[in-house]
């Protein structure tokens, strides 16, 4: 029996191998959170300079594997046994080994939530090239969600790719008939794309950014036309409750810009997985 027919049979043999690639990939993608905006913005930078005939500025290799990983107090250089995932925060009780400054506590939550939600899809799917696609989706939807939170920015490094990769894997039909994903990308551009303009038409004000056309255009691709107008819904839903949850936890300031982004990611996310389900219940509830 072979790897592959072996986790087809068990599914929660697969659900935990999901759940130890989550918090690996995790870990991974607190590098590229913290990273990622970095480079961006070094690359920006770099660009404005070539524009204006500015000498370029030397700058030391960077990017999301150079260079290692090292305490910002006091430079210790991350060792692979301070790297495992929620275990060694765990184990160093949030504190560096060399200067015991404190670790953000976010490393381990955002581990821990890849962790889960990789577990969660693998459960949900089963072994499956589904599985598989939801899981690189659901990666990239938990890096951007973050990197937008930090920095009000929705990278098209991450972004664009995730929707060519959502047309790509309904080409063979995996979450929607082709067409249905074509259209699906066009209209989650166009439609936040129309709500921005009539928006500034209407007080001059920019009430979200292109990253956010762009995102739904890319859950359109992976989930179809079908799923815009739930993901929509949901992310105000997700907006209403996690701005409530913020306020009661006194966080965010009235002025404070909440980015989009995260709530149209996790919108999009429950209706890939549930969207036939609220829909026909709610169907169901309203009588028809
Ligand atoms: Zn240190």
């Amino acid at each position: 029996m072979d790897v592959a027919t072996f986790l087809a049979n068990n599914t929660l043999a697969f659900v935990l191998c999901a759940l130890v690639l989550g918090l690996l990939v995790g870990s991974f993608l607190n590098v590229v959170i913290h990273r990622l905006p970095i480079m961006m913005q070094r690359d920006w930078r770099a660009q404005a300079r070539e524009f204006l005939e500015l000498s370029a500025e030397p700058a030391a290799t960077f990017n999301l594997v150079l260079p290692h990983s090292h305490c910002p107090h006091c430079d210790h250089e991350i060792r692979p046994w301070e790297n495992i995932p929620l275990v060694s925060w765990l184990a160093l009780r949030g504190k560096c080994s060399s200067c015991r400054a404190s670790i953000s506590g976010r490393y381990p939550l955002v581990e821990l939530l890849c962790g889960l939600l990789s577990a969660y899809v693998a459960w949900h799917f089963g072994f499956s090239w589904q599985a598989g696609a939801m899981l690189l989706l659901t990666w990239g939807l938990l890096a951007m969600s973050m990197i937008d939170v930090d920095h009000q920015l929705l990278p098209d490094s991450i972004v664009l790719p995730l929707l060519w990769l959502g047309l790509i894997v309904n080409y063979f039909g995996l979450f929607a008939p082709l067409p249905d994903a074509v259209w699906g990308a066009i209209a989650g551009y166009l439609s936040l794309w129309s709500v921005y303009w009539l928006f500034k038409l209407m007080t001059g004000k920019e009430g979200m950014g292109y990253g956010d056309f762009k995102l739904l255009a890319m859950l359109g691709a992976w989930g179809g036309w079908q799923v815009l107008p739930l993901t929509i819904l949901l992310s105000s839903v997700v907006g209403a409750l996690l701005g409530i949850i913020m306020l009661r936890m006194r966080k965010a300031g009235s002025g404070t810009a909440i980015p989009f982004g995260p709530y149209l990611a996790i919108a999009g996310w429950i209706a890939l997985l549930w969207g036939d389900q609220i829909t026909s219940g709610y169907l169901q509830f309203a009588g028809f």
